[in-house]
C-alpha cells in the first residue's frame, strides 16, 4: 500500500502546530509525496488565524519544490445544523475543505445530534471531507454517516494522529473499524490524513494502515494511493 498523498495538514498559522507551510512541503517532498494539502485551522479555533489567510492562499504555488500543494482549510462544525465557520465566498476558492468536530467550537449532543450535525455538513457543497469521525467524546451512528458520505460524495477521514496511543480523541481505534466495516459494507471510499502539526509528522499513516490491512480494506476505497483517483474523488460533488 503505497501513499503518495497527505491530506491534512497545519502550519504556524493555526495557532497550535509548529512548522511553516515551506518547512511542511519539504518535508512531503523528502519523503516523495507528490500532493500535500495545507488544511489550517479555521478562525473559531482558539489561536488560529483569521479568514484573510485563506482568501490569500493563492500566493504558494501549485507545485513547491516538485509537490503540488492543494490549499484549503479544516472548518470546525459548529452546531447541529451542520454550520461551519467559513463563508461560502471563501469556502468556494479553496482547493480542499475539511470539516470536524473541535471541542471548543462544537457541543456534543446525543448520538442522532451529532451524527445529524456531521450529515448536515456534508450536504455542505463546499466540504469535501469529514475529518477524525472517531472520538468517542462525540457518539455516531456509524450506519448512517458512511451512507450520508455514499449520498453526498463526501470521503470520510481515518486519521493517523487520532491512533497514537494517549491521544485526547478517544476510543478512535475501535471507532475508526466500526466506521471501514460499513465503508466496507457500502463501498465507500476513505482517505487518510496525518493531521501534521509539525513537519516531522508529514505523511505519517502507519497506524491506519496497520487497521485498513487487518481489515483487508480494498485499495479502490483507499484515495491516497493515486492523485488521480483522489481528484477524482473530490470531484464527485464539486465542479469548479
Ligand atoms: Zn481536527
Ligand atoms: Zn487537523
Amino acid at each position: 500500500m503505497n501513499f503518495v498523498l497527505d491530506t491534512h495538514s497545519h502550519t504556524v498559522a493555526s495557532g497550535h502546530a509548529y512548522s511553516t507551510a515551506k518547512e511542511m512541503i519539504d518535508q512531503a517532498a523528502v519523503l516523495g509525496l507528490e500532493l500535500l494539502c495545507i488544511t489550517d485551522h479555521a478562525p473559531m479555533m482558539p489561536g488560529s488565524t483569521h479568514p484573510f489567510y485563506f482568501s490569500n492562499l493563492n500566493t504558494i504555488p501549485r507545485k513547491v519544490s516538485g509537490v503540488e500543494v492543494l490549499k484549503g482549510a479544516e472548518a470546525n462544525i459548529l452546531n447541529y445544523a451542520g454550520e461551519i465557520d467559513l463563508e461560502p465566498e471563501l469556502l468556494k476558492r479553496l482547493d480542499i475543505v475539511i470539516a470536524s468536530f473541535h471541542p471548543p467550537c462544537y457541543e456534543a449532543g446525543t448520538k442522532e445530534e451529532n451524527t445529524q450535525a456531521m450529515i448536515n455538513t456534508m450536504k455542505n457543497p463546499y466540504v469535501h471531507i469529514i475529518g477524525h469521525p472517531d472520538d468517542s467524546r462525540y457518539p455516531i451512528d456509524y450506519d448512517m454517516l458512511v451512507k450520508a458520505a455514499k449520498d453526498n460524495g463526501v470521503l470520510l477521514e481515518v486519521n493517523n494522529s487520532s491512533l497514537k496511543p494517549g491521544h485526547f480523541r478517544q476510543g478512535a481505534s475501535e471507532n475508526i473499524r466500526t466506521m471501514i466495516t460499513y465503508c466496507k459494507k457500502y463501498e465507500v471510499p476513505i482517505v487518510v490524513g496525518s493531521d501534521a502539526h509539525f513537519y516531522t509528522q508529514v505523511g505519517e499513516a502507519d497506524l491506519a494502515k496497520v487497521i485498513l490491512q487487518e481489515m483487508n480494506m480494498p485499495e479502490e476505497l483507499i484515495a491516497n494511493t493515486s492523485v488521480t483517483r483522489f481528484k477524482e474523488l473530490l470531484n464527485r460533488k464539486f465542479q469548479k
